[in-house]
């Protein structure tokens, strides 16, 4: 078996023994006889399995008791319209558009409401999050939408904006669990697990509890309503057991590592062994991003050369370096670089870089 390094930005690497623990399990999970695919999730060993997965997302996080923590599926793509669903009740909402996933959001808004874009990075390219006048926010606004990285782009917001008091809605797909966050300070936090937590198939919602209704209007789907997860503790209809199981997983191998603080730690430290490498190189650049606005997580980086981009590519591959093609919509390379990449993956990518600029090819 060889395994590569994985810098794809989602679905994305897994730490290495949550693979082994789950292929050590796939045929008889515990002493249950069975698979966890092939479980009931009114059992109490899957009941036991999910509350577990909460409750080391809550201590990771430190979520307050005043908020729900749900699983839910439809990826973060869903939330771009459940979030307006059961969140607007004047209607309103203002979206700071960063890149390519909060213009999504916001257009997804627009077919339940009135959508103001107080500032729209797309003039300069989404290489920075722009300054934001905290005066525009429209005082009915019923909340405030950000992207706090935006996975495309490589661009993260380095602290919260101020946005006059209003209730902050943040979809953090490709940030959440790399560093300690103030959950208190989000109204709403949802994320599709499939770059940062485990497996493509369910998102992790972070609400507040009072913004939690029983006055949704009655054209909202049963499936698109908060309150259903909520009263239901995420067991309304079957959930993504096999994926919520892995992502319990990935939560266990977070703690066990040292929690937040220290993936914050490795990180930072992976973040700029690469960034230094980049600003120093003759030939690479990561200069596409503002350096203020750099993302932990996603690195875009480019030769200037699209040949020789090309090039990179191929020699990358061959020596086991796999995913790094920019997004189509920006071109060029990103490694992306989420808590279960060792620092060792940095490492190799940048020997590789460097015997590129001296010229190795394939
Ligand atoms: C990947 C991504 C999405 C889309 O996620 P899906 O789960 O595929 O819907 C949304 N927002 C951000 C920031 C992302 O990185």
């Amino acid at each position: 078996m060889s395994r590569i390094y994985n810098f794809s930005a989602g679905p994305a690497i897994l730490p290495e023994p949550v693979l082994r623990e789950a292929a050590d399990e796939m045929l008889e999970y515990g002493d249950s006889s069975v698979s966890v695919m092939e479980m009931s999730h009114r059992s109490a060993t899957f009941e036991t399995l999910l509350r577990a997965c909460e409750a080391d997302l809550r201590a990771l996080m430190d979520i307050p008791d005043n908020y729900a923590v749900l699983f839910l599926q439809g990826g973060a793509s869903l939330q771009f319209a459940m979030a307006p669903m059961n969140l607007m009740r004047n209607g309103k909402a203002d979206y700071l558009v960063t890149g390519s996933w909060s213009k999504k959001a916001a257009d997804e808004a627009g077919r339940f409401g009135d959508v103001f874009i107080p500032v729209d990075g797309k003039s300069q390219q989404y290489t920075a999050i722009p300054d934001l006048d905290e005066a525009v926010i429209r005082d009915d606004a019923d909340y405030v939408f950000i992207c706090e990285n935006e996975t495309i782009y490589g661009c993260q917001y380095p602290a919260l904006p101020r946005v006059k008091g209003k209730d902050i809605v943040a979809d953090l797909s490709s940030c959440i669990c790399s560093e300690p966050i103030d959950v208190s300070r989000y109204a709403l936090i949802f994320a599709g697990a499939q770059k940062n937590l485990g497996p493509a198939g369910v998102t992790i919602v972070i609400l507040r509890k009072d913004l939690i209704r029983d006055d949704l209007h009655s054209d909202v789907p049963t499936l698109l309503n908060y309150k259903t997860y909520h009263d239901n503790q995420s067991l309304y209809n079957t959930p993504p057991a096999y994926a919520i199981y892995i992502c319990g997983k990935v939560l266990r191998w977070l703690r066990e590592e040292g929690g937040l603080p220290e993936m914050q730690r490795r990180n930072q430290a992976k973040a700029e062994l690469l960034y230094d490498y980049l600003d120093k190189s003759r030939l690479f650049s990561a200069t596409v991003v503002n350096p203020s606005f750099r993302s932990l997580m996603n690195v875009p980086f480019v030769s200037g050369n699209p040949d020789l981009d090309t090039a990179f590519l191929k020699l990358a591959k061959s020596n086991g370096l796999h995913e790094l093609k920019g997004h189509r919509s920006v071109g060029g390379m990103r490694a992306s670089i989420y808590n279960a990449m060792p620092i060792e993956g940095i490492e190799a990518l940048i020997s590789c870089m460097r015997r590129f600029e001296d010229g190795e090819r394939i």
